[in-house]
């Protein structure tokens, strides 16, 4: 009760017409100090300790051991490899659209799962290198190569002698994600690539070393993403862009024989009906991949599989070494191949993914490893080979989920003690403890406000939903502005005083602490979808919380003592 009264009183002492500068100031002081402290520490954690965790090369990879198979590889498939990329497009557009008919009837088309972060970066790394997110590191947008040494496609073509061609039309960070040799032919411009396009033809193929390919072309196309961020996945904005991106693939179609040649395309994800992708719900994972050309079966529609296997795919394609640290299964299923041919063309990929996988985690079934060897060297047994490689991955991710799940929920446990000791604590001393009922409603009035507006904003609790940080920033602003200016109006209606403040600020704060418990920020494992994008997107409500705080203080310092204000309550 004194340190009511005495809060009371020097909140009437600095009134204007009592109290001077002075006063004004200690009174505001421990408020400022309380919302910098909490601010400060939110933004620490949240940019210097959470987001370096998931661009990040320290994995479960770093400092694992790999080296190519010592397995003989197999001729390559085809003269020429042309793999195109078409970010954003849904395995249920491209098996609809009339556009990639010719692409479906004469090739072999499939559901192709993306990997949670289903973003864009993460996706293509996949792609390239066989790895998932978790393994690779990679797992937001930008340039980011992952775990150092990482083996991968471009750099595996090279080494064999293969030619590598990169063309993306505006997309810069495609070329760092291509991971093409500094050698490589890359370019890129909107206009560029059609123009390319007709100068390569007119070129002298690369020779290659006897058994591989000549050229591996790597081409992105963007145009479909563009649309799904702007108007969402059943948009005309998006369906025109799909049959955009179909009359593109029939153009390369027609400038590839088919005879010789061989197409791969696919997508990276798919995106939310609103627009949006990154998070883990079934719609946004939901990509495509298709084959075209030389070897391929004819108007098969496969079974899905994961994006990493489109990796050893290429590879295998061009015969050129797996990339040493993949962890997929190349998809042999799409060629028209014998069980003596496939076991061949299974052979290396499957030693090389076996023998890294198993070493990197070891499974129940990686006890089944040296027969399903000894079956492909007698020359039967591809189809199961590839099947093993599927069920270690899919044992490898499970192991991996539950551990992370298991420690998220230990994590939040004590995250949820920790942010009610430091609320109990404050309550303590009596310093932040609210003077009326309705004070201890603030911190959730400013959540709610906080929240409702993220929401008003298209926000929704996944990072399908989350912008990117410059635009974020701008709508965490709003949200912010929107909780400030309702709050500070319940202060002035309902007379909170500086210690409403501090408990403002201080629960705001404790409230967080459970979230980023949970999530962690380690680099070696992700973290749970759902509070991994509430930690990101409610985190600057610390920040609303410390103005909030203060535009209290001010107000309750600023206000002329009422003799009644003691009995509000
Ligand atoms: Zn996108």
């Amino acid at each position: 009760m004194a340190a009511e009264r005495s809060a009371r009183s020097s909140a009437r002492r600095a009134s204007p017409r009592s109290g001077g500068a002075a006063s004004f100031a200690r009174v505001l002081a421990p408020v400022a100090l309380v919302a910098a402290s909490t601010s400060a520490a939110a933004t620490f954690w949240v940019m210097r300790v959470v987001l370096p965790a998931w661009n990040t090369p320290h994995t479960i990879l770093e400092g694992v051991v790999h080296a190519p198979s010592d397995t003989p590889r197999q001729p390559a498939l085809a003269r020429r490899v042309t793999f195109v990329v078409v970010d954003g497009l849904s395995f249920e557009h491209a098996r609809a659209i009339e556009e990639l008919a010719p692409l479906r009837d004469e090739g072999a088309f499939r559901q192709l799962v993306a990997h949670y972060p289903t973003y864009t970066g993460p996706n293509i790394t996949a792609m390239m290198t066989g790895l998932s997110p978790r393994e690779s590191g990679v797992r937001l947008n930008g340039v980011e190569t992952g775990v150092p040494g990482i083996d991968d496609v471009a750099h595996a073509a090279w080494d064999a002698g293969v030619f590598v061609r990169v063309r993306s039309r505006t997309y810069a960070e495609f070329d760092a994600l291509a991971r093409a040799p500094r050698q490589a032919d890359v370019k890129r411009g909107r206009l560029q690539v059609v123009f390319d396009w007709e100068v390569d033809r007119a070129r002298p193929t690369p020779t290659a070393r006897p058994g591989t390919a000549t050229l591996l072309e790597l081409i992105y196309f963007g145009d479909v993403d563009e649309a799904g961020h702007r108007e969402g996945a059943r948009s005309e904005r998006y369906a025109k862009a799909a049959r955009d991106a179909g009359h593109y693939v029939q153009r390369v179609m027609r400038e590839l024989d088919p005879a010789e040649d061989l197409l791969f395309v696919a997508s990276d994800h798919a995106h939310r009906t609103a627009g949006g992708h990154g998070g883990a719900e079934p719609d946004v994972d939901d990509a495509f991949f298709a084959a075209w050309g030389r070897g391929v079966r004819r108007g098969v529609e496969l079974p899905a599989r994961p994006m990493r296997d489109v990796a050893s795919t290429i590879t295998v394609a061009l015969g050129a070494r797996t990339p040493s640290s993949n962890l997929g299964a190349p998809m042999l299923d799409v060629f028209d191949l014998d069980e003596a041919r496939a076991a061949e063309l299974a052979a290396e990929p499957f030693d090389q993914a076996s023998r890294f996988g198993c070493t990197v985690h070891p499974t129940a079934s990686c006890a089944d490893v040296e027969a399903a060897r000894a079956a492909l060297h007698r020359g039967a047994g591809a189809a199961d080979a590839i099947a093993l490689l599927g069920t270690l991955a899919v044992q490898r991710d499970a192991g991996a989920s539950d551990r992370e799940a298991d420690d998220a929920l230990k994590r939040a446990a004590a995250g949820t003690s920790v942010g009610a000791l430091f609320l109990a604590l404050s309550q303590a001393g009596g310093f932040a403890r609210p003077r009326s009922r309705s004070g201890y409603l603030a911190p959730l009035l400013l959540a709610v406000t906080y929240a409702a507006t993220l929401f008003a904003l298209g926000y929704r609790p996944t990072l399908s939903t989350m912008r990117q940080t410059e635009d974020f920033m701008i709508d965490a602003g709003k949200a912010a502005g929107v909780a400030l200016a309702i709050m500070l109006f319940a202060a002035w209606r309902l007379r909170w005083g500086v210690r409403d403040a501090l408990f403002t600020s201080l629960a705001a704060f404790a409230a967080m602490i459970p979230f980023w418990s949970m999530v962690g920020a380690s680099p070696s494992a992700l973290g749970p979808p759902v509070a991994s994008a509430l930690v990101f997107m409610v985190s600057p409500m610390v920040l609303a919380a410390g103005l909030a705080a203060i535009g209290i203080a001010l107000i309750a310092t600023a206000r002329p003592p009422r003799a009644s204000a003691g009995h509000g309550r």
